[in-house]
């Protein structure tokens, strides 16, 4: 078994991820799912990459995910010359009606949102660069002409990004950049597509109908939590949405740097009590872009976030343009299974299951008292046989001490669930009696180095078995 941890390591591709030998480094070191990227990736360089991970999962015969992250509304500016500085105090403008070069002389620059000037309000500030230049709006023509400004200057470089804290955007969720990239991302048949700057549960109304109409099976969509609006939505959001992703990079601008910490904290729970996945992203081992040993507070950040059980832990520029990404996994998967496998660790308790009478009543209730069972007889494997991955989802979500192995024949779902905290998914498509399945499992488990002699495991399943119903039985076994 490779690289065991419960806690998953998203990681994104690019430029030096690029090669096979690269990626299945990677892989045998911790990575659980590759992320494309769709602000940078192109069609062709994305395909081969699938490609290349589908294969690298054959020949270690383990669940991979990709996730296909889109770009959502993201505003940024035009061309700039070089050298061009914003002093504090001056007056810039944005335009959208020319794609004109911003200079020292003309202090304008061309913005990628016609609604731009119909959107602002005086008073409300403009972020390029990551926060780092602020501008206030003195004025709109409420056509195509912002007049601001500079609160914070600094340096202008091209197509930098800009974040609108205090504005309501009229952009639409899904671009028309989005809607070609997700069609890309069906062909390719992702595993999970992640959507920017959602900001209300009809964003992910609006991204499900389009997966509906253009593809047979329903790829799940995580939420960028990035938004302030978002923050506010959450209730609803988190009902509509299929995980999370707490983007720290954005979530940090468009609101005070100081509030993320306890919104992570809030949104780890949150997904929890749902039992839908999170990922926490951006600036995990952002040092390791150009060194070679993370900082302190890197390694800390990373603990926290595996202390307070979020499901996934995602790297960025580390993995995409760093100098050694492998070196990177390396890294994270130590400071992940140093905390794992500390008895002191506890992962903070959700509440039990709600009483609602659905027909999903009995599952919910065996799968909840799975994880319970496990703790009380020691077990070291919960299995669980499914055709939908619910079971899986819900008993990970439980965090229980032992690993979560899950067998499935639906291979659609199969790479899905790397994602899923604890979770390891086996393809497994026989059909025989209760017991016999049992017995296959716990073989399969031994000889993954997940059981030994005298160990136990606990059994989810439903009975019969060839009728793949909803889960109905708990089966206690000693190996
Ligand atoms: C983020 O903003 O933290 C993030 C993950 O999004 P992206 O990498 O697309 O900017």
């Amino acid at each position: 078994m490779l690289a065991n941890k419960k806690t998953k390591i998203v990681a994104t591709l690019g430029p030096t991820t690029d090669t096979y030998k690269t990626k299945l480094k990677m892989v045998k070191n911790g990575v659980n799912v590759f992320r494309i990227n769709f602000s940078h990736a192109d069609f062709e360089t994305a395909q081969r990459q699938v490609k290349e991970i589908r294969e690298i999962g054959k020949e270690l015969n383990i669940a991979i995910g990709i996730l296909a992250d889109l770009q959502g509304p993201k505003l940024r500016i035009g061309k700039v010359t070089d050298g061009t500085y914003l002093d504090g105090g001056d007056i810039f403008t944005f335009t959208t009606k020319d794609k004109i070069t911003t200079n020292n002389e003309n202090k304008t620059a061309y913005i990628t949102y016609k609604e731009l000037a119909g959107d602002v309000h005086p008073g409300e500030i403009i972020l390029v660069d990551d926060g780092k230049i602020q501008l206030k709006v003195i004025k709109t023509n409420h056509i195509d002409t912002v007049t601001t400004k500079v609160i914070e200057g600094g340096a202008l470089s091209s197509k930098k990004g800009v974040n609108l804290p205090n504005t309501k955007i009229s952009l639409p969720a899904l671009t028309k950049k989005d809607k070609k990239d997700l069609l890309y991302a069906i062909e390719l048949e992702v595993d999970w597509v992640a959507l920017s700057f959602v900001r209300s549960a009809n964003d992910l109304h609006e991204i499900k109908s389009f997966i509906k109409q253009n593809s047979n099976y329903l790829i799940p969509v995580i939420s960028k939590i990035e938004k302030p609006e978002a923050i506010e939505a959450i209730d609803e959001i988190i009902l509509a949405t299929d995980g999370i992703m707490v983007a720290r990079g954005d979530l940090g601008i468009e609101i005070p740097l100081e509030k993320v910490p306890l919104i992570q904290k809030k949104l780890v729970y949150l997904a929890k009590t749902h039992q839908k996945p999170i990922i926490i992203a951006t600036q995990m081992m952002e040092s390791m872009i150009s060194n070679a040993i993370p900082t302190r507070a890197e390694v800390n950040d990373v603990a926290n976030s595996v202390m307070d059980g979020a499901d996934a832990v995602m790297l960025s520029g580390e993995t995409s343009v760093g100098k050694n990404p492998v070196k990177v996994i390396k890294q994270i998967t130590k400071i992940i299974r140093q905390v794992e496998n500390s008895k002191l660790i506890k992962i903070p308790k959700i509440p039990p299951i709600p009483e609602k009478r659905d027909e999903r009543f009995i599952s919910e209730v065996i799968c909840y008292n799975a994880a319970e069972i496990a703790k009380d007889v020691s077990a070291n494997v919960i299995s669980t046989l499914t055709a939908t991955g619910f079971s899986a989802r819900k008993i990970s979500a439980r965090r229980p001490m032992s690993y979560v192995l899950v067998f499935t024949a639906n291979k659609r779902i199969l790479n899905k669930m790397a994602l899923f905290w604890g979770v390891v998914p086996f393809y497994y498509s026989k059909m025989s009696s209760t017991d016999d399945t049992i017995k296959d499992i716990e073989k399969i488990a031994c000889r993954n180095g997940f059981l030994n002699d005298n160990d136990m495991m606990v059994s989810v399943l439903s009975m019969p078995v060839d009728k793949k119903g909803k889960v109905n039985t708990l089966r206690i076994t000693q190996v």
